[in-house]
C-alpha cells in the first residue's frame, strides 16, 4: 500500500527505491500526489459527497472509521488573475470549543495524520481536477493541536522533488495557541504565513467566545506576536469574525486596534456566518463596513472578507456533519471542553 503524507525522499526510502530526481520513482512520485495511479493509495479517503455554491466546491471524504474530513475549493481573482485555494481540515472537530463555529459542535473526534491532510489536495486535484495555488489551514481543526502532522504536511506540499509549492502559498490558521506560533517560529521557516483568530476586543469577550483565552490571554498572545520573526514585507494576518451584538461595537473596534498597535497586521473582517442553531444572526453588510471604518480610523489596516459558501455550510467557522459526534458518545460536548495547556 503506498502511503501519502511522504515527501520524495522519504517516499523512495519507505519502497526501496532510487531517489535520484531523474528515477523513475519521481514521476510515481508525481502521479500519486496528482491522483493519477492506479495502485492502491492508503489515506486517500473516496469522496462521499460534494456541493457546489457559484464556483465554490466543498467536498467530504469518508476515513474507514466511518469519521469524514471537510475541505473546499476557492476559485480567487482579483484584476486579471485568477487562482484556487484549498481549504484544508487538520482534525475531525476540534477540542477549542469556539461559540461562535460549527465544528466546536462536535468536539475533537481525532486528529488527521499528514497523509490524510495531503488526501484532501489529491483528492481536489483528482476529483475536481483543479490545479491548486495555495493551501490554507482553516477548515476543521487547531492545526496548532496537531502540530507534527502539520508541518510534515508542509513538507511534503514544498518538497523541491514533489509538488515544489512555494512557502508563501501556505497558511496555517490558528487559534492563538502560544506554545504553537513559537514553535513555528524556531523552525526559521520565514515564508509560511500565519493568521490567528483574534475575533474580540478584550479579555472578557474573548473569554466567552474562545475559551482557549481564559488558559491563554490575549497579552500571551500578543507578547508571542511580537516575538514572531516576520519578514520586512509579511505581516500577519488576524481574523475577526464580527458578530452583532458581541464584539461589532465602535469601541471595539479602537480596543482592537489599540491591541495591535505595534504588530504588523491586516485585519481580516469575516462577517459571522451562523452555525446550525446560532443564538446570533448574521451582520448586516452595513454594521460590517461601519465596524471596518472605524478600524481604519483607528490606523488599522483591514480588509473585508467575502463571504463564499454559506448556503452549504462552506464558509468560515460552518464546516462539520454534527451526525459524527451523535456516533461518538465519548466526545466532550461544546461547553464543557476545556483547552489542554500543552
Ligand atoms: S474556530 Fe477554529 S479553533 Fe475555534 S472551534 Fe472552530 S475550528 Fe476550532
Amino acid at each position: 500500500m503506498i502511503s501519502l503524507g511522504l515527501t520524495y525522499s522519504e517516499f523512495c526510502k519507505r519502497h526501496d527505491l532510487n531517489d535520484s530526481p531523474k528515477s523513475d520513482a519521481r514521476r510515481r512520485y508525481l502521479a500519486l500526489l496528482a491522483g493519477q495511479t492506479e495502485l492502491p493509495v492508503g489515506e486517500l479517503h473516496p469522496v462521499i459527497r460534494h456541493l457546489r455554491e457559484g464556483e465554490l466546491t466543498k467536498f467530504i471524504q469518508r476515513a474507514p472509521d466511518g469519521l469524514e474530513t471537510e475541505s473546499v475549493i476557492i476559485p480567487m481573482w482579483r484584476k486579471d488573475s485568477r487562482w484556487t485555494t484549498l481549504c484544508v481540515s487538520s482534525q475531525v472537530g476540534c477540542a477549542m470549543g469556539c461559540t461562535f463555529c460549527e465544528t466546536a459542535q462536535l468536539g475533537k473526534l481525532r486528529n488527521l495524520s499528514a497523509a490524510e491532510i495531503v488526501g484532501q489536495l489529491v483528492a481536489a486535484r483528482r476529483e475536481f481536477d483543479t490545479k491548486i495555488d495555495n493551501v490554507v489551514f482553516m477548515g476543521m481543526g487547531e492545526p496548532f493541536d496537531n502540530f507534527d502532522e502539520v508541518i510534515q504536511t508542509v513538507r511534503v506540499l514544498t518538497d523541491p522533488l514533489g509538488l515544489s509549492m512555494g512557502m508563501s502559498r501556505i497558511t496555517i490558521s490558528t487559534v492563538g495557541r502560544v506554545e504553537g506560533i513559537r514553535k513555528l517560529a524556531s523552525l526559521g521557516w520565514r515564508r509560511i504565513n500565519l493568521a490567528v483568530s483574534l475575533n474580540a476586543p478584550n479579555d472578557e469577550i474573548r473569554s466567552q467566545i474562545m475559551p482557549i483565552n481564559r488558559v491563554e490571554p490575549m497579552s500571551m498572545l500578543r507578547a508571542a506576536l511580537l516575538d514572531y520573526p516576520l519578514r520586512t514585507c509579511q505581516f500577519f494576518m488576524i481574523e475577526y469574525v464580527l458578530i452583532p451584538g458581541v464584539n461589532d461595537a465602535p469601541d471595539h473596534a479602537r480596543q482592537v486596534a489599540d491591541y495591535l498597535r505595534g504588530i504588523k497586521c491586516c485585519v481580516n473582517v469575516i462577517p459571522y456566518n451562523p452555525r446550525h442553531e446560532s443564538p446570533w444572526p448574521a451582520p448586516d453588510e452595513h454594521a460590517v463596513q461601519r465596524f471596518l471604518g472605524q478600524l481604519q480610523e483607528a490606523g488599522q489596516f483591514s480588509k473585508k472578507r467575502e463571504t463564499k459558501g454559506r448556503s452549504h455550510m462552506a464558509a468560515c467557522g460552518q464546516l462539520g456533519n454534527r451526525t459524527m459526534s451523535r456516533k461518538r458518545p465519548d466526545v466532550i460536548p461544546l461547553g464543557v471542553t476545556k483547552p489542554a495547556p500543552y
